[in-house]
């Protein structure tokens, strides 16, 4: 495919006049820079463009309750009793309930600018907690969900055994996401061969993920991540001060230092949350090449805490976004709530420029860390306009409510910092225009609402 844009995104700003080709894999095989009309001759015109971003974290089936767990009966609802409300609704998803659900969620990605997501997926099993006939029976519902949207994938099947730590094996809620380090390594394998088996091999990928330390053991940590290749390993850290204080009495370290200690953490290694993380715990996660995942709204709407993000942008850590338990699916907000939770914390402004000495764009650090990080993330080449890349890319609506009038050195600081946004017409994966709206898709998951 071969693209004109009046203005594109590119090495970390607004260009003009920009050629791109795609080749035969979906990834970009030419970037002209002022390009001249003769070169641009049967290119598809298109007015100002950005790379998509990578949804780095999403447990799909959580879209079914987003928006209904915000009505309570009870005094101190917390994170642990918004996961019991989730379990009742998780025991009761089938493979095709779960394949509606991420269609319709991969094309809420797709409108509002994600171009690949990486599945945290962990509802191996039946709902009795067997085994499906195919062991892979759900994952393959999100692969479906995928293939039918267009958007990228990353599948990390997700190791789940014990209910917390020093309490072995699973209670009765948790049945589903029953599962053994081989077991994990052979849904991997499945998707790995799929993957292969198709001539466009970078819109799908496969690595592994650790639900957290209070669901796995060391042992298991180890002989899944020395036997998942190259691909992410992806794990939930210090998302709450309560996982942090049990983590301390049964390690005497906080989760992020035994990672650290005991992991062998390399740039595989995403680090999900990390909410609770302490200076020189950002520091070891540097040095040792990891980087972090941040879900701004999940970690808001459950009373997490506030990501240290002035600190991690200080030590120039590796930090990409996800949607989580999708209460919002885009991420011009995800960013927001990440720089207003710094500001409101430091009763500061642009507290994404401190590193900086207060100079530059505020949406320009934050886009292109997110970008940066996403590619570690999904194990793809995802990093934006640049060759060899995967040829993603959002068309703006200069027209849009928050972007009209703007100047064009603006526009990421408006995308981000002025609502309401509903700023892409069109949207490209691996070269190829996406069609982001199905009838069906619709009354597909109101159906399984209706259901569930
Ligand atoms: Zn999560």
């Amino acid at each position: 495919m071969k693209f004109k844009a009046n203005l594109a995104w590119v090495n970390g700003t607004w260009t003009p006049n920009v050629l791109l080709e795609s080749d035969e894999h979906g990834l970009w095989s030419r970037i002209k820079l002022d390009a001249t009309d003769i070169e641009s001759e049967g290119a598809l015109k298109l007015g100002c463009v950005l790379p998509g971003l990578v949804n780095a974290h999403s447990h799909a089936f959580q879209r079914a309750i987003a928006g209904l767990t915000e009505y309570s009966e009870q005094s101190g609802d917390d994170f642990w009793s918004w996961r019991d409300r989730m379990y009742r609704v998780a025991l009761t998803i089938g493979p095709d309930h779960l394949e509606s659900i991420a269609t319709w969620l991969y094309s809420e990605m797709l409108k509002s600018g994600y171009t690949h997501v990486c599945e945290f997926h962990y509802l191996h099993r039946n709902p009795d907690g067997v085994e499906y006939a195919d062991p892979s029976e759900m994952t393959w519902a999100l692969v479906r969900a995928a293939d039918k949207t267009g958007i990228g994938l990353t599948m990390l099947p997700t190791l789940y055994m014990n209910q917390g730590l020093g309490q072995s094996g699973l209670n009765s809620m948790q049945r589903r996401f029953a599962s053994t380090p081989e077991s994990i390594l052979n849904l991997q394998q499945a998707v790995v061969r799929q993957a292969k088996s198709r001539s466009t091999q970078f819109s799908l990928n496969a690595g592994v993920a650790i639900h957290s330390l209070r669901a796995v053991a060391p042992t298991e940590i180890q002989s899944l991540t020395s036997h998942s290749g190259a691909a992410p390993v992806h794990i939930h850290i210090a998302e709450q001060s309560k996982e942090v204080a049990d983590c301390i009495a049964h390690t005497g370290l906080r989760p992020v230092e035994w990672l650290l200690a005991n992991a062998n953490l390399d740039k595989r290694w995403n680090l999900v949350h990390a909410t609770h993380t302490s200076v020189s715990e950002i520091q070891g996660i540097q040095a040792q090449q990891a980087s972090v995942v941040i879900c701004p709204t999940t970690e808001a709407n459950l009373g997490d805490g506030f990501f240290d993000l002035p600190e991690a942008l200080r030590q120039s850590l590796s930090w990409s976004i996800g949607t989580d338990s999708h209460v919002n699916r885009n991420w011009t907000e995800e960013l927001r709530l990440l720089e207003y939770g710094a500001r409101l914390s430091l009763r500061k402004r642009n507290v994404a420029l401190l590193h900086k000495n207060g100079h530059g764009s505020t949406g320009q650090v934050l886009f292109e860390h997110a970008l940066q990080g996403g590619t570690q993330a999904a194990g793809l080449p995802l990093a934006g306009i640049s060759l060899g890349q995967r040829a993603d890319l959002l068309e703006i609506d200069l027209e849009s409510d928050s972007l009209l009038g703007v100047p064009s050195a603006r526009l990421m600081d408006a995308l981000i910092f002025s609502t309401p946004s509903n700023n892409f017409k069109s949207v490209f994966v691996a070269g190829q225009k996406i069609d982001r709206n199905s009838v069906q898709w619709k009354a597909d998951f109101v159906k399984t609402m209706t259901e569930l």
